[in-house]
């Protein structure tokens, strides 16, 4: 079954506002397993989005049309969208009544003239209740093709289409769609790709789609099948084939747990505690793990060592080392790796110094140079990288890497 989405609205052409609609709803559309082929933007003009509706109805069996569903002369989807299909227009009295209810809620006394239109829909239309705005989503349906029309709003389109738009969906589709994450850190997507080429290349049920993040790898395994049971078992194994393939680098496969959570989940686990001492991501690190609740169980304290001062006050870190080494070395990582350890009494500490930059770059030590060191007992791990990007893009993917190697310096430390 496939399925295209039109997003409606000069705003959108113009580049005013960011199609994050058309973003969501072909997320969603792959988790239900319909393919998407196609999708168009196309402007307030009643001719052009009547060319875009036929152009979709005549490739996709079902179409999606957010925006121009409001009160104003230029909202024009939903009487283009009956005109293309041919249904007549008439007025909804529930529609009305939950217009008028929706008046009476909200700081509005008087109800504007135009916002009745909104109560005029497609005869025959499926009519979807929009809790949080006046433009009701509706469903056209033609022999084997159907047109959806949702607000353009996000918090109005999102909670329509997770509400009453997938379960119809679902219903159209006599297959069950089941999907299974695979979350990957430390390893490139290409990487990722190559030990998994032969999986993903005679991949047919389940599906395997890998997806580049910042620092990590997801892997999505979808099956189609006609029970949850029967679709479990298709991807059983191929999650237990990647995961042999990646080993370690596999970090978790539960849906919603980020990075952070599985690193906190790992310290709970072994009972450890960790601190951080931070440079060039200025407590970033720390943010992560704080973001996570529970944390408070294996993280007590964090630094921010900016200054070279702050990392000899703070974290022991010898004068001597900055001179000879420079603020960014491995040796000056280590020392603030051992002295945040000792200064918190921690069983491990993650370090963090690099330049992010713009400025401050030589050819030695070049922008996006980061070396991070983790100490956990005798031990301490240190780490060199050269990030690529922005600031902002160093700083995150030396967040990243320094979660990871957190994480991997617990798991080594229970081989
Ligand atoms: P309303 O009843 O509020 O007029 P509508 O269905 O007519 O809604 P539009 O007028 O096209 O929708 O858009 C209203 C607002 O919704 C836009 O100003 C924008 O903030 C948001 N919006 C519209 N389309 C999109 C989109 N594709 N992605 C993200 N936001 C969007």
């Amino acid at each position: 079954m496939t399925v295209e989405v039109i997003s409606v609205g000069t705003e959108l052409l113009m580049g005013s506002i960011v199609n994050t609609n058309a973003q969501f709803l072909a997320e969603q559309c792959a988790l239900l397993g319909l393919s998407m082929y196609n999708q168009t933007v196309v402007g307030d003009n009643k001719e052009r989005l009547s060319d875009a509706i036929n152009t979709g109805l005549g490739r996709a069996d079902i179409v999606i049309l957010t925006g121009g569903l409001g009160p104003t002369e230029d909202d024009l989807t939903k009487e283009t969208c009956a005109q293309v299909m041919g249904f007549s227009l008439a007025e909804d009295s529930h529609t009305k009544d939950r217009i008028r209810e929706y008046f009476k809620n909200s700081i509005y006394k008087d109800i504007p003239d135009n916002n009745w239109k909104q109560a005029i829909v497609p005869e025959g239309a499926i009519v979807l209740d929009n809790d949080n705005g006046t433009a009701p989503g509706l469903i056209l349906e033609k022999g084997e093709k159907r047109a959806i029309l949702l607000p353009g709003p996000p918090n109005e389109l999102i909670p329509l289409f997770n509400g009453k738009v997938k379960p119809y969906l679902q219903k159209l589709r006599p297959e069950l769609i089941v999907s299974q994450m695979v979350k990957i850190c430390g390893v490139g997507e290409s990487q990722v790709e190559d030990r998994l080429l032969d999986l993903i290349d005679k991949q047919t049920n389940p599906t395997i789609a890998t997806y580049a993040k910042t620092g990590e790898v997801h892997v999505r395994v979808t099956a189609s099948a006609p029970t949850k049971e029967i679709a479990d078992k298709l991807i059983k194994p191929v999650v237990k084939e990647i995961k042999k393939r990646m080993g370690t680098a596999v970090y978790s496969t539960r849906e919603e747990e980020t990075l952070e959570m599985a690193v906190v989940r790992l310290l709970k686990k072994h009972e450890l505690t960790v601190a951080t001492a931070e440079s060039c991501t200025g407590g970033l690190v720390a943010g992560r793990i704080v973001n996570v609740p529970g944390s408070s169980e294996v993280f007590r304290e964090g630094f921010v060592t900016y200054s070279n001062k702050a990392k000899r006050r703070h974290l022991d870190v010898s004068k001597s080392t900055i001179k000879k080494y420079g603020a960014v070395s491995k040796e000056t990582a280590r020392e603030m790796a051992v002295g945040g350890a000792f200064a918190t009494d921690s069983d491990l500490c993650v370090a963090i110094t690099g330049l992010a930059g713009p400025d401050g770059g030589t050819e030695e030590k070049p922008v996006g140079l980061v070396y991070m060191a983790c100490c956990m007992g005798d031990k301490v791990t240190v780490e060199k990288y050269q990030f690529k990007g922005n600031r902002n893009k160093i700083r995150e993917q030396s967040v990243v890497k320094a979660l990871d190697l957190v994480r991997r310096t617990v798991l080594e430390s229970q081989e």
